[in-house]
Parts: C-alpha cells; sequence; structure tokens
C-alpha cells in the first residue's frame, strides 16, 4: 500500500489514485516530454487524513521524505540548502477537474537564507525577492488563511508609496520592505513566525492541500458537478521552474483547439517575465499565444510540436500549462479540454474526419446535457446588426443574452428569485461569484481573459460571458459601470453577445438557434448507433413542430388536459363537472368535443406518419373549478345554478390528497362519457386526418393512472365500444390500440395482468416515483434537497430515476409485461424521459422509446447512442 508515486512511477490510466494533474504529469513524463520532476502524494492518502479525523498519517509522511530525497537526487538540489536550494511547488489535483477550486503554492522552500542563494545563483535578486514574496503571500493566504487582501494591502501601499504603475515597477528593495511586511503581518495575525523550515512548509502545505478539498468553494463545486464527495484530492511535488526570470521567460495557457468554437488552431494566452497564476488570475491582461512566436521563437516551435503530440497521443483536444524559463520550454499540465457544446460538437466532427478518432467515440464524447446549451437562442441578427455595441470584450463564451446589471453575486441572486433576468458584470469573478453565476443570464468582465475564471466557468455552464472588456469601469460602491464616459446604473438592462464579445445598451431580441451542419452530423451519428426511439411531450402543434425539428419521432405523450385551459372551453368543462346528471354531462361534453377534434387533428396533421400517444384525462375535477369568488359568481350566472349550490359543488369536489383521489381513469370509471367524447374525438379526427395525409394513422389510445386490471377493462370497454361506433358512422377502419401508463407501483407488481388488457405500457415515472417513495412531487423540493445535502439520498429521485426502488418496479414491470404479451410496447413519458443518467436505464431494461420534452430531444437522442455503445 503505496501513498506516494514519483512522476516516472506512474501513468494517466492512475487518475482515480493520482488525480487527474498527477496522472497527465506521470504520462507526459513517461512519453518524454519536459516536465519538471517530482512526485504526487496520492487521494488515498487524503482520503486517510479524512477517516483519521483530519490527520496525516505517519507512514505518509515517511513516505513523503524518502520520495523527497529521490526529487533531491533527481535535481542535484538540497531542501533549504542555503547555497543552491531545491523549490518546489505544491498543487492540489483531484481525479475530476476542479478547476480553480483549490489552490497551488508555488516556490516553497524558499526562507530568509535561501532566498539569498536564489538570488546569487539566478544572478538576479530582484527575481529571487519577487519569488519569495509570492511564496509567503500564497503560503500564508492558502496555508495559514491571513486573508489575501492583509498582503494585498502591504503590496499595492508600497507601490503607492513608491508611485509603480505596475507590479514589474517594484525594485529589489521595495520586495524586501514588502517581504519584511508580510512576515510581520502573520506574525501578529498568528502569534508565530512564518515557518522557515522547509521540511515544516512542505508537510503544512500537503495538509492544507488535503484541508482544502473540504472548503465551502469546493463542496459547492462538486455539488453543482455532481463530483462525488468521496473521491478526495492528490497532491503533487514538483520542482519549480520560473517564468518569472526576465524577459526570456514566461508562462502561459493554451488549448490544442478553440475550446469557443473548436477552430484548429492554437488558442490562447501568455505573459512574459510571470510566474503561475499570474495568466489565470485575470489580474495583468496576457497576450494572445501566436505573438509567443516572436517572444520565444525556439520555445514556440517546441510548443507547437508538443500540442500536437499531446492532442494524438490523447486523441482529444487539450488544455495545457507551460512556463518558458530562460527560453527553455517546461511543460506542467496538460488535461482534456473543456469546451463549450459548440466546440465539442466541431471537434469531434473534425477528429473524425481527421482519423483520430471513430464515430462511436465522437458521439461519446458530447455530454448529452451540453447539448441543450446550442439550443438555445441568439441575438436576432437585424436586431444585432442595427444595434451599436456600448464596448467589446473577449467571445469568452458563445450564446446571447439580456438582462439587468448587478454588480454582486448576491444582487443576481436576488433578481432571479424574483423571476427576473441579471447579468453579472465583475471586474473579474472569482469562486465565491458561483452562486451568482448560476442564475445569472450572462456574465461581463472587465479584466482577465479567454481564460479566466469568469471564463471557463461560463463555457462550463453553457452560459454567455464577455470577458476582459476594459472599457467598462466598475464602481461596485456606486452600483454604476462606466462605459466611455455614460453610466449604467445596476438595475438597467444590457445585452451581450459571448459569440462576439460585444455588448448592447437595452435588450436584444432573441431568436432560435441553427442547430444544421456539424451538429445534425452528431446527431445523425447517434440516430445510426441508438437503438431506442425518441419521441416528445408535446400536447400543442407548437411544442409538437419545436420537437420534430429536434428530432422527435413522435408523441410519446399529448396530454389533453391541457387543451381544456383556456377561456374558450374552460366554461364548457366547468358546466361539465357541475353537471347535476348524465344528461347534462353530456349536453357540456358535446360543446367540448369540436375543440377536442380540432386539436387532435392538428397534432395527427404535424405529427404526420409518426405514432402518437393520447392520454385521456387524468387531474382531479376540481383543478378545473374557479378559484376566485368573481369567476365563481360568473359561473354561476352563465349556468343558472345558483351561486350557493356552486359553492357547495365545489367544497364536495375537494379533497385532502386530490393526487391520490378521483383522477386518472377513475374519473371514466365514474363518467364513461367523458371518456366516451375524449375517444371520439380522438378517433374522427384520426379518420380526417389519414384522409388528409393520405396514409392511415394508428391511435394510440393511453389510460393513466391505472392499478387494476379490471378498472382498465372498465375503461377500455367504453373506449373500445365508443372507437368502433366512430369508425362504423364514418365507414372507416383504422387500427388503433389501447394501452396503459405504469405509474402506480401496484399496476408495475400485477403488470402481467394488466398487460392482458394493455397494448403498450408507458412508465409515468413522476407519479411512479411519487408514489414509490411517498413523496409530493409538488412539496418536497426542499425536503429532497436537505435529503440529498445529508447524504440520505444520493440524487433527487424526480431529475434521475432511483434505479434501486423506481427502477425495480420498472424492470419487474417490462418482465412481467413481456411474459403475458412479449411484443408490449414500452416507453417512458415522465421527466426521466430526458435525462441521460435515467435514459441509460431504460436502455438498459429494454424500453422501445423514451418520450421528453421538445428542447430535451437532441439530448435524449445523444444520451440514447450513447447507452447503447
Ligand atoms: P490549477 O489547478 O489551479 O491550474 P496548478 O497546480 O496547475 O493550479 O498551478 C497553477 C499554475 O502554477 C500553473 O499553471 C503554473 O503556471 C504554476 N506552477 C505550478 N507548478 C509549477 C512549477 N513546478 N514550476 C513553475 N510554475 C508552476
Ligand atoms: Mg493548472
Ligand atoms: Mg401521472
Amino acid at each position: 500500500n503505496k501513498f506516494v508515486y514519483s512522476f516516472n512511477e506512474g501513468s494517466k490510466d492512475m487518475r482515480d489514485l493520482l488525480g487527474g494533474k498527477g496522472a497527465n504529469l506521470a504520462e507526459m513524463t513517461k512519453i518524454g516530454l519536459p516536465v519538471p520532476f517530482g512526485f504526487t502524494v496520492t487521494t488515498e492518502a487524503c482520503k486517510k487524513y479524512y477517516s483519521d479525523g483530519k490527520q496525516i498519517d505517519q507512514t505518509v509522511v515517511e513516505e513523503i521524505k524518502i520520495k523527497l530525497v529521490e526529487l533531491e537526487n533527481v535535481m542535484g538540489k538540497k531542501f533549504g540548502d542555503p547555497k543552491d536550494p531545491l523549490l518546489v511547488s505544491v498543487r492540489s489535483g483531484a481525479p475530476i477537474s476542479m478547476p480553480g477550486m483549490m489552490d497551488t503554492i508555488l516556490n516553497l522552500g524558499l526562507n530568509d537564507e535561501t532566498v539569498i542563494a536564489l538570488a546569487k545563483l539566478t544572478d538576479n535578486e530582484r527575481f529571487a525577492y519577487d519569488s519569495y514574496r509570492r511564496f509567503i503571500q500564497m503560503f500564508g493566504d492558502v496555508v495559514l488563511e491571513v486573508p489575501m487582501k492583509e498582503f494585498n494591502k502591504i503590496f499595492d501601499g508600497q507601490k503607492a508609496k513608491v508611485g509603480a504603475e505596475f507590479d514589474v515597477d517594484l525594485g529589489t528593495e521595495d520586495l524586501k520592505t514588502i517581504i519584511v511586511g508580510y512576515k510581520k503581518l502573520v506574525k501578529d495575525t498568528l502569534g508565530r513566525d512564518f515557518p522557515q523550515d522547509p521540511q515544516e512548509q512542505l508537510m503544512e502545505a500537503i495538509t492544507a492541500v488535503f484541508r482544502s478539498w473540504g472548503n465551502d468553494r469546493a463542496i459547492l463545486y462538486r455539488k453543482l458537478n455532481d463530483i462525488s464527495e468521496s473521491l478526495g484530492t492528490a497532491v503533487n511535488v514538483q520542482s519549480m521552474v520560473f517564468g518569472n526570470k526576465g524577459n526570456d521567460s514566461g508562462t502561459g495557457v493554451a488549448f490544442t483547439r478553440s475550446p469557443v468554437n473548436g477552430e484548429r488552431s492554437i488558442y490562447g494566452e501568455f505573459l512574459v517575465n510571470a510566474q503561475g497564476e499570474d495568466v489565470v488570475a485575470g489580474i495583468r491582461t496576457p497576450k494572445p499565444i501566436h505573438e509567443m512566436a516572436e517572444s520565444f521563437p525556439e520555445a514556440y516551435k517546441n510548443f507547437e510540436h508538443i500540442a500536437d503530440v499531446l492532442e494524438k497521443h490523447y486523441t482529444d483536444m487539450q488544455d495545457m500549462e507551460f512556463t518558458v524559463e530562460n527560453s527553455k520550454l517546461f511543460m506542467l499540465q496538460t488535461r482534456n479540454a473543456k469546451r463549450t457544446a459548440e466546440a465539442a460538437v466541431n471537434v469531434a466532427v473534425d477528429m473524425v474526419n481527421e482519423g483520430l478518432i471513430d464515430k462511436k467515440t465522437a458521439v461519446l464524447r458530447i455530454e448529452p446535457d451540453f447539448v441543450e446549451h446550442l439550443l438555445h437562442p441568439r441575438f436576432d441578427s437585424d436586431d444585432e446588426d442595427k444595434a451599436t455595441p456600448i464596448a467589446k470584450g473577449l467571445a469568452a463564451s458563445p450564446g446571447a443574452a439580456f438582462g439587468k446589471i448587478c454588480f454582486q453575486a448576491k444582487d443576481a441572486t436576488e433578481l432571479a428569485d424574483k423571476g427576473e433576468k441579471a447579468i453579472l458584470v465583475r471586474q473579474e469573478t472569482s469562486p465565491e461569484d458561483l452562486a451568482g453565476m448560476v442564475v445569472a443570464q450572462g456574465i461581463l468582465t472587465a479584466h482577465g481573459g479567454v481564460t479566466s475564471h469568469a471564463a471557463v466557468v461560463a463555457r462550463g455552464m453553457g452560459k454567455c460571458c464577455v470577458a476582459g472588456c476594459s472599457a467598462v469601469a466598475i464602481d461596485e460602491d456606486a452600483k454604476v459601470m462606466t462605459v466611455n464616459g455614460k453610466k449604467y446604473k445596476e438595475g438597467e438592462f444590457i445585452s451581450l453577445n459571448g459569440t462576439n464579445g460585444n455588448v448592447y445598451e437595452g435588450m436584444l431580441k432573441l431568436v432560435p438557434p441553427d442547430i444544421s451542419g456539424n451538429f445534425n452530423k452528431i446527431m445523425s451519428w447517434a440516430d445510426e448507433i441508438r437503438t431506442m426511439k425518441v419521441r416528445t411531450n408535446a400536447d400543442t402543434p407548437k411544442d409538437l413542430k419545436q420537437a420534430l425539428v429536434f428530432g422527435a419521432e413522435g408523441v410519446g405523450l399529448c396530454r389533453t388536459e391541457h387543451m381544456f385551459f383556456n377561456e374558450e372551453r374552460i366554461p364548457a368543462i366547468r358546466e361539465m363537472i357541475i353537471a347535476k346528471d348524465e344528461k347534462s354531462r353530456r349536453v357540456a361534453l358535446a360543446k367540448l368535443l369540436p375543440f377536442q377534434k380540432g386539436d387532435f387533428k392538428e397534432m395527427y396533421l404535424a405529427v404526420g406518419d409518426r405514432p402518437m400517444t393520447v392520454r385521456l384525462l387524468d387531474p382531479p375535477l376540481h383543478e378545473f373549478l374557479p378559484k376566485t369568488k368573481e369567476d365563481m359568481q360568473q359561473l354561476a350566472e352563465s349556468s343558472g345554478v345558483p351561486y350557493d349550490v356552486l359553492v357547495a359543488e365545489a367544497e364536495s369536489l375537494k379533497e385532502f390528497n386530490p393526487m391520490l383521489g378521483h383522477r386518472g381513469c377513475r374519473l371514466a370509471v365514474t363518467y364513461p362519457e367523458i371518456a366516451e367524447m375524449q375517444t371520439e374525438a380522438i378517433i374522427t379526427a384520426a379518420i380526417e386526418a389519414s384522409a388528409e395525409l393520405g396514409k392511415d394513422i394508428v391511435p394510440e389510445i393511453m389510460i393513466p393512472l391505472v392499478g387494476e386490471k379490471k378498472e382498465l377493462m372498465n375503461v377500455k370497454a367504453t373506449v373500445v365500444a365508443t372507437a368502433e361506433k366512430c369508425m362504423e358512422k364514418a365507414d372507416k377502419k383504422l387500427e388503433y390500440m389501447v394501452g396503459t401508463m405504469i405509474e402506480i407501483p401496484r399496476a408495475a407488481l400485477t403488470a402481467d395482468e394488466i398487460a392482458e388488457e394493455a397494448e403498450f405500457f408507458s412508465f409515468g415515472t413522476n407519479d411512479l416515483t411519487q408514489m414509490t417513495f411517498g413523496l409530493s412531487r409538488d412539496d418536497t423540493a426542499e425536503l429532497i434537497r436537505g435529503y440529498v445535502d445529508k447524504g440520505i439520498y444520493d440524487h433527487d429521485p424526480f431529475k434521475s430515476i432511483d434505479r434501486d426502488g423506481v427502477g425495480k418496479l420498472m424492470k419487474l414491470a417490462t418482465e412481467l409485461g413481456k411474459k403475458t404479451r412479449p411484443n408490449i410496447h414500452l416507453g417512458i413519458c415522465g421527466e426521466h424521459g430526458g435525462d441521460p443518467k435515467s435514459i441509460e436505464f431504460c436502455n438498459s431494461i429494454g424500453l422501445n422509446y423514451v418520450s421528453c420534452s421538445p428542447y430535451r430531444v437532441p439530448v435524449a437522442r445523444l444520451a440514447a447512442a450513447q447507452a447503447a455503445i
């Protein structure tokens, strides 16, 4: 049981143990790339740290010491050596990349003595003291937890005192003064000296990395990204190289292709004479990577070559970090790059064309949830052409948005809570802004490049972002931003185009996206691969048409009740509900018939020769009654029923537990005439639409909320008798199917009996989850969040199918159903039908199709393909 690995002992396949960063540093070492040597303390050591009650184990400490000696030998330098000291970075790295979440410490090993040695060795005193002051600052912040702003005060104070405009304007003596100030700050804050012993520094730093796995930002990030708490982080200890040694040194980050749109050209930034986080921190605005060819021609050529080697080696687009020390290139990190949905699609298609990957791999490369980002609106191009941008920044994350200006994350959250749209405007963002970024429509920053925190996070969220918009001057206290002399106050509207970097005043018109080209190509590959069909849940021709554009292959759920909620129609349904007897109920239903028939016909014409399942009336009737006194009075007038009688009637329809009350097929059992009217509407609409389409429709009639075979038989008898009568009358025979939803646990348990009557099953997983858990789907969001936080549920069962319980019922129902009726048609129409994890499960139990809301259709097509691979 080994807790520490040297870089030459690992590989990219050891990610769980070494973390992503460590595994890739090992891999780069293995394939002979220039990586400063070091070692990785494993995630197992981190887990042990936590299971031991936040104590670092002695065997781990011993192993670190051994590896440190090995590192000293390889480097020919000694830790704390007053002549030629070894300096290292201490870098966190979890198995799943968590950008910006945990902090890195550079230049560890410096102290009052070694700093002098470093100055002599490099013949560069300024460089040495600059490194030392950076180290104290980082270590002080991350390990000792002295607030960074206190360090900044001292630093900025010195700058102001000597009139230095930039950091580089500070001289050696200034840096020495700053160091004295920093050390005093540590002593004053903690009552102890800044640790001078490098061994002690190292152990404290490693412990701090483990500790940082449990900080609030990291926890929030994991929660947002569904990353398991149990993974732990590894710690990489790596010998330092220096990008701040002068004008032939520098540091940068780059992608092998554009993470914004996938364009095949190195994309990134670098800074001359700078170290570490300077590039990503958004403090100094870096230069585009291609200019590196001028600054460091040799190193750049080498970098281009390595980028190519890495991409081919990993057969995926890479995100790399590097440093140039005295013109020599060192690789500090590589990983598969995060990218926008647009870039993901373009890169995947390009790589297939380049012969780097096959179609299946291309399909697997696209995260299904991401695809939805591509379906979101952009600005109407006429509208945008007419508008004059007030400023232009970097196109950091594509898409378009408008909203009210907010300068603080919490203001964005407040606006969003009120249902309003917010644009978060920040100097630069940091992980503390995350909650605000989640709810904002878009993000605008004044500083920072395309790899700044704001840009990276926004791309991950599929949210539009304009970064580094230097024309924007923000006054956070006054809550205004000034652009070219004009002031924009908090709460005023602006529009952002993250695809071209433009910022506009007011609101521009949003239009639907373009989903042709490579998007279509990936989707068609997915369609070739998947075995499940993808239908949509649609109640209106408008939703249906949208879903068909997105590739829906039919309708899995057409809810008829939504057709009733309409000013013209609601009086008729209310009349039906309050009818005293069957006769007057039939009179009211007759008024509804033409509306329903018209709607169904329109739906049939839109769906064409694809299948469509129509569900009979489902909700409790009380839902349709007036909610206000005025409406009640109006109903009394129009129906001629006295107001008091009406109120009493409404009262009698009230149920304590309406979701478990008089609804679903129970309505049709009590009032067969409702099912008769609906069946007549469906069948006659299908007959007429068949004639117009020139092709026979096969209506699928779905009876909801069945829990007992005999109630299905009862309603089915009504449906069949009516259907036969309609067809006879029209003198036209259509094939049709009658099926049911499986949404009551008893239906799942007796699915063999139910299948004797039902020709198809559609899993209504919203109700099935509600009833299996005994959790109200309308009232328990908060409670479920609490349960997830406490680890009682590992996820929200309404978002993703609970395989152990609900899933078990589904599996049982499919098996029982097939036993009775081997070719029974099986689908799902709950919200889960658009959730990739649930889709994978549906595939595994052999459903024929999933059905989901229109915007989830492409997500489902892709997820179904991935499930089939
Ligand atoms: P993050 O996970 O936040 O990217 P890293 O561990 O990659 O943090 O460190 C951030 C930056 O610090 C790196 O991009 C690199 O510029 C610098 N850095 C880390 N280790 C070294 C090193 N050994 N020598 C020089 N610079 C380093
Ligand atoms: Mg990094
Ligand atoms: Mg239901």
